[in-house]
């Protein structure tokens, strides 16, 4: 099973609302098994299509309870809010608070296409909500309050710039 290149920030493909997973055919569970590999290999706790460059409605996930894949995945209840540090596999290197639900339920398929239910809290809560933004061609980036926002904009441009980045905590602005 091959690694596959993880997109990253500028890269169109994450902006795109992703279109619906229709068949569950084998294809599809390759995907799947290649992105558990890749979010395995990152190090990750998730990853959705989109971040292969696959702009479909497919996520994976491991919080360290074994990996798991949800086809389709919406958000039906998301209750609490909690402050956390945060990251993403398509933004490197870059962390910052981003204010979530605490519990959320989750609905969505399976890879057979049977419909299945996740119910989360905290860190699982954190990792659906993150990816259900990625395939609703979200960025954690745009969930940041202003101060954080400011401060990753600036990381981002210094990074193309080829500087190396700070954690926020170390910058000034
Ligand atoms: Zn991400």
């Amino acid at each position: 099973m091959p690694i596959l290149p993880i997109r990253k920030w500028g890269d169109p493909v994450l902006r795109e609302a992703a279109r619906p997973v229709e068949r569950f055919d084998a294809a599809l569970r390759r995907l799947a098994d290649d992105m558990i590999e890749t979010m395995h290999d990152a190090p990750g706790v998730g990853l959705a299509a989109p971040q292969v460059g696959r702009s479909i409605r497919l996520v994976v996930f491991d919080v360290g309870e074994g990996p798991e894949v949800l086809a389709n995945p919406a958000l039906a209840e998301v209750d609490g809010r909690e402050e956390a540090e945060e990251g993403c596999l398509s933004v490197p290197g870059l962390y910052y608070p981003v204010r979530r639900g605490m519990r959320v339920t989750a609905t969505g398929q399976d890879l057979r296409g049977e419909p299945v239910t996740i119910q989360g809290e905290d860190l699982l809560a954190r990792v659906l909500q993150h990816e259900v933004d990625h395939v609703n061609g979200v960025l954690f980036l745009e969930r940041l309050d202003e101060e954080h926002r400011r401060a990753a904009m600036g990381a981002l441009r210094d990074l193309e710039l080829g500087v190396t980045p700070e954690k926020p905590g170390t910058q000034t602005l």
